[in-house]
């Protein structure tokens, strides 16, 4: 057949690629040996199947408005806008704000509504709070789905701002009178998740997706490859997807069938489960049903031991186990979602896991663009931090000599403070310099938003919950491609600020 045509090199053009392109590549967290793992499984949504984002997020926001438009709302004009929030931003209920944070959870920016707050009023909101997932207050935006929940919120916070909500639209005393409690941006909220909720619950949604699917899923022929790659290499490969019987079953027809040759997605799958009900999926113990009438969807009860290659609905981790004989730290999931898939796997049971971030490309494609602007920026930087060290020490000289103690240097006063005078000229200078590559640098990828793992100079707080809960993460799951299914994917030293070398800040003179 083809693949005796064909030298190790033209088949496998990976031999020449010990380092991939950046946005092709698996970035480790934590060591994982993927030759170890006996099964792996994946997610659908977002994860084996990708969709054009704008289209589809579009249309669940529509599916919402129109609820909200049907119960009286004043959305007429509202309009799907896909840059309001981002992925791993983080929803503030109680001020009706959408809020970035670095990984200590200091929030960096912020926006009110559908507006961004300027950095002095975000300042003096937030400087006494500290984010913490834990508490309701907070709502982190954990997959691309949110993208349409968030643009409702942040709309349905300006139209309760200008007062154009009403309790007959509501339900809930909007509080002119002052005599019942007012209408919380925490009620916003929630009347907008269940709106959004009831998009994706309500058939017409996934109908509209059925009919074109064309129209909604983004090709790719590297994920069928990739799944052959690791089932052949002896591994079993799951599917365990949130999405019903139906859509799935469609999704994956349409995304994977046109690739596996005589066969179709099931062939390249030891166990399917639908309607999995992460991230219960990993933490209680629903029962598993057995999809008897793979036409209509019809279930029965499973009773005994499951079968490989059949289709089943519900369950848990704990049965997928059992069926498959190995231990949780065996298994690896791949996902999208940052607290179903990987943090509660992992937090449970042990799964290694393996995040997928399709937003990384773009991260990784405007830093790439920025290379050089950054280069200049540090170099910027560090010109700064000695000017200022300078700066310093002479203002130690001068208040030494003042007040009469300590070592004093020959120069007067009147000399140290022209000294003075010339650090601050030069430090106006470099600040000059040094504006607008900052602005650029914080508008990379996204003009409100940022890098989204980046927050200023420290990483975001996604990039802390991705560090959490992935072992490994990638742009898309055809990343495995550029490795192999015996791969040992080692994670990086790290650095530490008091390490040798360059990346830290402890450095000494070599000693002959
Ligand atoms: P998975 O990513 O393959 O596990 O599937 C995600 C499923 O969850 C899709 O069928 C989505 O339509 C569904 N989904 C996403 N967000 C919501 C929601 O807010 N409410 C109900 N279902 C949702
Ligand atoms: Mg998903």
């Amino acid at each position: 057949t083809e693949i005796y045509t064909l030298s190790l090199h033209d088949a496998l053009p990976i031999w020449f690629e010990e380092f991939p392109a950046p946005e092709r590549r698996i970035f480790c967290n934590r060591t994982l040996n993927l030759r170890g793992i006996q099964a792996v499984g994946f997610d659908m949504d977002y994860t084996l199947v990708h969709y054009y984002i704008k289209k589809w997020e579009e249309r669940a926001y529509e599916h919402a408005r129109l609820r909200l438009l049907e119960r009286g709302w004043p959305v007429e004009e509202l309009r799907f806008d896909p840059d309001i929030g981002a992925l791993g931003l983080i929803l503030d209920l109680e001020l009706g704000n959408i809020v970035k944070a670095n990984r200590f959870g200091f929030v960096k920016r912020a926006s009110h509504g559908t507006k961004m707050l300027p950095h002095t009023e975000q300042k003096a909101i937030y400087a006494r709070e500290l984010i913490d997932l834990a508490d309701s207050r907070w709502v982190f935006m954990n997959t691309l789905f949110a993208l349409s929940e968030a643009c409702l919120f942040a709309q349905v916070v300006d139209l309760l701002d200008e007062g154009r909500l009403r309790e007959s639209m509501t339900g809930v005393p909007i509080g002119e009178s002052g005599a019942r409690p007012p209408m919380s941006y925490v009620d916003a909220y929630r009347l907008t998740r269940s709106a959004i909720d009831a998009a994706h619950m309500m058939g017409e949604l996934k109908a509209e997706i059925i009919a074109d699917p064309k129209a909604f899923v983004v090709m790719d022929p590297d994920v069928p490859m990739a799944l052959m790659d690791l089932r052949a290499s002896g591994k079993k490969v799951l599917l365990i997807t949130n999405s019903e019987w139906s859509y799935t079953q469609a999704m994956m027809e349409f995304a994977i069938d046109p690739y596996v040759p005589n066969g179709t997605w099931r062939d390249l799958f030891d166990l399917v489960i639908v309607s999995a009900r992460k991230p219960d999926f990993f933490a209680a113990n629903a029962p598993i049903f057995e999809v008897v009438d793979e036409e209509k969807g019809h279930l029965a009860p499973v009773v005994g031991p499951l079968t490989a290659g059949k289709a089943y609905l519900g369950g848990n981790a704990a049965v997928v186990e059992k069926h498959l004989g190995v231990r949780g730290e065996d298994i690896l999931y791949v996902g999208d979602h940052i607290f179903s898939d990987v943090n509660v796997s992992k937090k449970i049971h042990r799964w290694r896991t393996a995040l997928v971030v399709r937003e990384l490309e773009t991260d990784l494609e405007s830093l790439y663009a920025f290379r050089k602007k950054q280069a200049q920026l540090s170099a910027l930087m560090e010109r700064k931090e000695i000017i200022e060290h300078r700066y310093s020490v002479v203002r130690l000289a001068i208040q030494r000599k003042s007040a009469g103690y300590g070592p004093q240097v020959d120069e007067t006063i009147k000399e140290l403070k022209a000294h003075i005078a010339g650090f601050r000229d030069e430090l106006k200078e470099i600040d000059a310099e040094i504006a607008p590559l900052a602005i650029e640098s914080g508008q990379l990828s996204n003009k409100r938003w940022g890098l989204l793992m980046r927050a200023g100079n420290d990483k975001s707080h996604l990039a802390h919950q991705v560090e959490k809960s992935a072992d490994v993460y990638m742009a898309r799951v055809g990343n495995l491609l550029d490795q192999t299914p015996f791969v040992y994917l080692r994670s990086p030293r790290g650095s530490l600020p008091h390490d040798f070398g360059p990346e830290g800040g402890s450095a000494r003179e070599e000693t002959p």
